[in-house]
């Protein structure tokens, strides 16, 4: 693909996403305006990752995250600690990218809980964002202790050098 070409690609994605065209309005070929679909989704994934890392994005997503809106984690001992957005690769063009949700109470990753979320190219996150999030908001953990469950036979512990302790 020529610069020309790139440069076309990239000003009319750009224009997509600060509203000022749409892509039914392009007088170009098919094959321009798949292109240009592709950069724009591409190019947002890119801008978002940025944005929710600035001190305003991640204040946004703070919110989000104390509300509840990503969800909360599925184990029982985290006490519905809700959970911030996380994927292994910042690449938006992987179409494997699966978003996961990180729970920042007992550290494992899960699928999130809504439908919606699980459809989200999780390039949009990134592997950084949790880390960042809990740098700068500590308090987002309900209760950093982290309880674990201590397996009783007949309400006695399992021995420590049983296979079976935990
Ligand atoms: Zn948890």
């Amino acid at each position: 693909m020529t610069v020309d070409a790139e440069k076309l690609i990239f000003n009319n994605a750009l224009s997509i996403i600060e509203n000022q065209s749409e892509l039914e309005d392009l007088e170009l070929n098919i094959d321009l305006k798949l292109k240009i679909k592709i950069k724009t989704q591409q190019l947002y994934c890119v801008l978002h990752q940025r944005f929710i890392q600035t001190p305003k994005g991640m204040e946004l997503m703070k919110q989000k995250i104390m509300k509840g809106d990503i969800g909360c984690c599925p184990r029982v001992l985290c006490h519905k600690q809700t959970v911030i957005p996380y994927c292994e690769s910042i690449d938006p063009a992987n179409s494997e990218n699966e978003t996961m949700v990180y729970c920042p109470k007992c550290k494992g990753l899960f699928k999130p809980d809504y439908l919606k979320h699980q459809k989200l190219n999780g390039a949009h996150f990134g592997p950084y964002f949790a880390g960042i999030l809990m740098l700068c908001y500590p308090k987002i953990v309900l209760n950093p202790k982290k309880e674990v469950h201590i397996p009783k036979i007949y309400g006695f512990k399992i021995h420590k050098e049983s296979p079976l302790h935990p």
